[in-house]
């Protein structure tokens, strides 16, 4: 499996960048539904493909949430091969130092990864729609915003993720969205439905992000779900996903 995942060609200008986002063929990338040292296994894999090693990663316990931890190299190890070190009920991590790397895991729900070449600064998000409605996207923004990123300068990779027509959603949810991300929403045959990366992209037009510097991923997980996990299709089974990004040494 060489070069068998996905990377945004936006990030391919900075040589500095190590990213990449695994699939299904790489197996599930959590803890808590398969032994630990299947995960731990998985993970290596992967990283191998990206020549990271797995000590330098750190990765949070997902709470569907909008907490986002600055980490640094402090922090190498979290996480990374067991769940009670993971950074708790945090859905972003943000560092400033090279040789560590961030990870969330992905079924449906988004990365996002964000990298400021200016002053070499690298964050990973996992945005479902409990995150998006929770604004972990602007919150990101303003969190590098305090660690002195012009917005502007900002490039960000979003998805692969759920496709708005495979993504239902109930009552409640679809009226938040139809309020605040109009764009992002619309109702066909009584059903709800909710287009994550439309509503992602609203949030970092509205942030400062710049759109030619937002590489948005066609890919659906639902639609691909032979090459990718998706919580939708298959529920508590799904291989989830690891999405990668760090600054090399
Ligand atoms: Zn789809």
């Amino acid at each position: 499996m060489e070069e068998h995942f996905f990377k945004f060609s936006i990030f391919s200008a900075f040589s500095e960048l190590s990213h990449g986002i695994s699939n299904r063929h790489f197996g599930d990338m959590r803890f808590g539904h398969q032994k630990e040292e299947i995960t731990v296994k998985n993970r290596e894999q992967f990283l191998h493909q990206l020549n990271i090693n797995i000590s330098d990663l750190v990765v949070p316990a997902l709470a569907h949430g909008a907490q986002i931890a600055v980490v640094d190299q402090n922090d190498r190890g979290k996480g990374a091969t067991n769940l009670k070190t993971a950074i708790m009920a945090t859905d972003g991590l943000i560092t400033k130092d090279s040789n560590v790397y961030l990870m969330v895991t992905i079924a449906d729900c988004l990365p996002v990864l964000i990298y400021d070449p200016t002053l070499k600064i690298a964050g990973v998000l996992h945005a479902g729609w409990r995150g998006i409605i929770a604004q972990i996207v602007p919150k990101a923004i303003e969190k590098f915003k305090s660690l002195g990123s012009e917005p502007r300068n900002l490039v960000v990779g979003v998805g692969p993720g759920i496709c708005q027509k495979h993504f239902v959603v109930k009552k409640d949810v679809l009226s938040f969205f139809l309020d605040y991300y109009p764009s992002a929403a619309f109702v066909r045959n009584n059903d709800g439905y909710v287009d994550l990366k439309k509503a992602v992209f609203v949030d970092l037009k509205n942030t400062g992000v710049a759109s030619t510097n937002i590489e948005i991923s066609n890919v659906c997980t639902a639609c691909e779900n032979g090459i990718y996990g998706s919580y939708r299709k298959e529920k508590e089974g799904v291989p989830a996903a690891a999405a990668v990004i760090g600054i090399k040494q």
